[in-house]
């Protein structure tokens, strides 16, 4: 099934402890998109960028099957530039600037061929925009939304209003504290489910991540790499690989749901381990798959 993603297209200028990259392309939906498209040869992306957007962008994206009709180029204008620097705990992260270009006045338009699509991924951004992009398609079978400090401090009541439209919120776990005042993960991840998402999936970075139903948790383990080069992009990929699982599958049984958190967790892995995308882009499905049955054995012990 296909894959509607929206968010921010970016160029990312990265410094780690060991070392920088100038300018690569980033950006929720680059990651999201590029992650679904291992699971399904049909997303779609609506995002926005300036005359300076290279050529060789737009072939990884076509030659990853992404349908760009939504990308809009603004030839005036230039590309989303964000700065990041990684302390030596790579948990901790200074933006050190955000030049938004094009992307201040990103108002997404849902091209009337992606109308119809059933699985709708929202980047984080603006709250108000998430909604507008809700309101322009076509019952959608699952919304997946993902959402940052800022927008909880900034749009309180406009996040909530979001919250109530979708199906999996995706957040890390300094965030679920913040939007619910609780200190313990498993308060915050039941609370959230009060505000209207079905399932929550609180991120826990190299700890891993917790799937909350109404009726079930999951816990999940990350991967155990011995060196993460850059974790730029790591929640973005995750829900790719979440969302993309979903798409491929239909299925959203708990033991299904497990399986998509486990592929989003495997996508993160690999993304982690250069920069930017340049992992990401040449995966093979028996890569994927090799690792997805790691996890399994990682997490797998016997009853007495
Ligand atoms: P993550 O590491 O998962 O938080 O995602 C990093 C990506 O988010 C980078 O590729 C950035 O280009 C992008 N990004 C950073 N700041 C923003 C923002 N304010 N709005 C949208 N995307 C952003």
């Amino acid at each position: 099934m296909s894959v509607l993603v929206i968010g921010s297209v970016a160029f990312d200028t990265i410094e780690t402890p060991f070392d920088k990259a100038e300018r690569c392309l980033g950006g929720s939906a680059s990651y999201i998109s590029l992650a679904s498209s291992y699971f399904t040869g049909a997303v779609r992306l609506v995002g926005v960028v300036g005359g300076d957007f290279p050529k060789k962008a737009i072939t990884m994206f076509n030659d990853h099957n992404i349908d760009i009709e939504g990308l809009e180029i603004v030839k005036s204008g230039k590309t989303f530039h964000w700065h990041g620097k990684y302390h030596f705990d790579m948990n901790m992260r200074d933006t050190l600037s955000t030049e938004l270009n094009v992307f201040a006045d990103f108002n997404p338009r849902i091209p009337q061929s992606y109308k119809a699509c059933k699985y709708v991924c929202l980047g984080n951004m603006d709250p108000d925009l998430q909604r507008g992009v809700l309101s322009q398609v076509e019952k959608p079978r699952l919304i997946v939304c993902d959402t940052m400090n800022f927008w909880i401090e900034s749009k309180y009541d406009e996040l909530m209003q979001t919250l109530k439209l979708v199906d999996v919120i995706i957040i890390n776990d300094a965030e679920a504290r913040e939007l619910t005042k609780e200190h313990s993960l498993i308060k915050a991840g039941k609370k959230i489910l009060t505000l209207g998402p079905k399932f929550v999936i609180v991120k826990k970075g190299e700890h891993g991540a917790l799937l909350f139903t109404k009726d079930s948790l999951f816990s999940a383990p990350a991967y155990p790499l011995e060196d993460v080069f850059d974790p730029t992009g790591a929640g973005d990929t995750f829900a790719g690989g979440f969302i993309g699982w979903l798409a491929k599958t239909d299925d959203f049984s708990t033991e299904n749901m497990r399986r998509a958190v486990i592929y989003g967790s495997v996508m993160a892995s690999y993304t982690v381990e250069k920069f930017g995308l340049e992992r990401l882009k040449d995966l093979s499905w028996i890569e994927i798959n090799d690792r997805f049955r790691e996890f399994k054995r990682l997490a797998s012990f016997e009853e007495i």
